[in-house]
C-alpha cells in the first residue's frame, strides 16, 4: 500500500467518474498531496486507461535531492522522514542510492516485514 502521488486506491461503491458524471469510476487515483491532504481523482474506464498512458510518460524535471537537471524523475518519500514527510521527485540514480541505502538498514532488522514501499 503506497500513498504517493499516482498509487491507486479502492474506488466508493457507486462513484462515478469526475469527468464523465454518467460513468461508474473503475480507478480512484491519488493526485498531488499538499499540507492538506491527498486529493483524489475517480475516472471510468476510458479516463483509466488514458491516465495509464499519461503516466507511462516519465515526469523530466531537476531532481530534488542531486544536480541532475531536467531528468525523469519520480515521486519518493524519504525513508528518514516517513510517510507523513514530503514528496522529492528524483531521478532513477537517486532511487537506487536511497533504495541500496535502506536495503543495507532493513538487513540487520529480522523483525521488518515490508509493505513492499521500499523495494
Ligand atoms: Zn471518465
Ligand atoms: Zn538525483
Amino acid at each position: 500500500m503506497s500513498n504517493l502521488p499516482g498509487s491507486r486506491h479502492s474506488v466508493p461503491k457507486n462513484a462515478k467518474c469526475d469527468i464523465h458524471a454518467d460513468r461508474n469510476a473503475v480507478a480512484n487515483i491519488q493526485g498531488e498531496t499538499d499540507s492538506f491532504g491527498a486529493e483524489y481523482i475517480l475516472m471510468c474506464q476510458e479516463c483509466y486507461d488514458e491516465y495509464k498512458q499519461e503516466s507511462r510518460k516519465p515526469d523530466i524535471s531537476d531532481c530534488n535531492w542531486c544536480e541532475a537537471k531536467q531528468i525523469a524523475v519520480k515521486p519518493r518519500r524519504d525513508y528518514e522522514e516517513g510517510m507523513s514527510g514530503p514528496v522529492y521527485y528524483v531521478c532513477q540514480s537517486c532511487i537506487d542510492r536511497d533504495n541500496a541505502r535502506i536495503a543495507e538498514e532493513l538487513n540487520d532488522r529480522d523483525s521488518y516485514h515490508g509493505d513492499g514501499n521500499w523495494h
